[in-house]
């Protein structure tokens, strides 16, 4: 009898409620066809929480988020939240969820399918077989750390925010990376700004302090303003790049501009809860783009390549992974396009008929 994986399923808003299911539908897909058995549990987060239970994360949701063995996110927020107290908005599920799992190292893989070279806005040349993985540092950092808030100042006010990392954070965020380049080309770009902040000249440190475990990857360092030059320029320099928490969030969408949309780009956020259980949650790296939500025009693909991170990290599923993301590769050959990647004179086709069509894929691939 194969093993019953539980996955928490959380849609949440704009787009996210359009891009889970031809995500779950690649997921259940793949558990007829090898024999696994996925079973899924909906919840409620974000905009759409704070609708119905007046809470961007209710109990209910964070209980099914601790029973799952892994978590499928689409995004949060909008425009209807916005003028909410930070305390109570919809990104608080996010950081709710991710503080709650323990979920601080976030692997953004940022890869240029070969049939979108012309969906890119930089010359072929420069990304034509870019490959690199953004390693974010997710529970520390600025959108964590006290002193916070606004508050009144010389007649005015005054808004604070605080960079903060201790040294056990650096370390598992680095071992992260240098273990994960063994898998791949074997070297680290830790980006800081260590010539201006403090913070970041201890995690310079103490990254290379952990790099001394392991000879076999190399480590440079980068300010991170020259890493935004260098990643327009010569993208192809990278393998990993390990970053804190804002700056992984900045450089990520600039690396997943590179691949052509941010439509494309998947992400898998690890790590361990209070009580020692590993953790993980798969989700794209693009919010919930209320510009376009409810037209069917969202790209699925980000959210069909986190749920193919899902099988491979959380569940072993190396070749269910490769099929779902060589189904994915195959429709894009077949000139298939969301509106976010069509190249001048495309025919465009919408969110649920590309699902469509990776499915139709994933049916006809020979070696499934
Ligand atoms: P966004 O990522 O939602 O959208 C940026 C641009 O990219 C928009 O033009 C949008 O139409 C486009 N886009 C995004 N995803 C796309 C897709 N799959 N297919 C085609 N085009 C796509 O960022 P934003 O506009 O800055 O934020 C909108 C809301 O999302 C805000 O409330 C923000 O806080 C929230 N947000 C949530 C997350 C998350 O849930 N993880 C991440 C970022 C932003």
């Amino acid at each position: 009898m194969s093993r019953c994986y539980k996955i928490a399923v959380f849609p949440g808003d704009g787009i996210g409620c359009e891009i889970i299911p031809p995500a779950v539908s690649v997921l259940e897909l793949m558990g007829k066809r090898f024999g696994c058995q996925f079973a899924f549990d909906e919840g409620v987060i974000g905009g759409a929480a704070i609708d119905c239970f007046g809470t961007p994360l209710p109990e209910e949701s964070l209980r099914m988020a601790l029973n799952a063995d892994a978590i499928l996110l689409g995004a949060v927020g909008g425009p209807k939240w916005e003028g909410m107290p930070y305390a109570v908005r919809p990104e608080r599920a996010l950081l709710g969820l991710r503080e709650r799992l323990g979920l601080y190292a976030n692997l953004r893989p940022a890869r240029l399918f070969p049939a979108l070279v012309n969906a890119s806005t930089l010359k072929r040349e420069v990304i034509e077989g870019m490959d690199l993985l953004v390693i974010r540092e997710l529970t520390g950092g600025i959108y964590f750390g006290k002193p916070r808030g606004v508050e009144p100042y010389d007649g005015g006010e005054r808004g604070i925010n605080t960079e903060v990392y201790t040294t056990p954070e650096i370390v598992r965020i680095a071992k992260v990376a240098f273990e994960t380049a063994r898998g791949r080309r074997r070297h680290v770009t830790s980006v800081d700004k260590a010539n201006v902040l403090e913070v970041t000249e201890l995690w310079r440190r103490v990254v290379s302090d952990v790099h001394k475990d392991y000879p076999d990857v190399t480590l440079s360092h980068m300010y991170v303003d020259n890493c935004a030059m260098q990643l327009i320029r010569n993208p192809k320099q990278f393998d990993v790049l390990l970053t804190t928490n804002l700056f992984g969030d900045i450089l990520s969408d600039e690396a997943a501009m590179l691949t052509g949309s941010i439509g494309m780009l998947p992400s898998a956020s690890m790590g361990t809860d209070a009580t020692g259980v590993r953790r993980a949650m798969y989700e794209p790296i693009h919010g919930s783009a209320p510009d376009i939500a409810g037209r069917d025009i969202a790209n699925p693909i980000a959210t069909i390549l986190s749920a193919a991170m899902m099988l491979r990290l959380s569940f072993g599923l190396e070749n269910e992974a490769t099929c779902v993301e060589s189904a994915v590769m195959g429709v894009l050959d077949d000139g298939c396009r969301t509106a976010d990647i069509a190249s001048n004179g495309m025919q465009t086709i919408g969110t649920k008929a590309m699902g469509r069509r990776i499915i139709e894929k994933l049916a006809t691939l020979g070696h499934l």
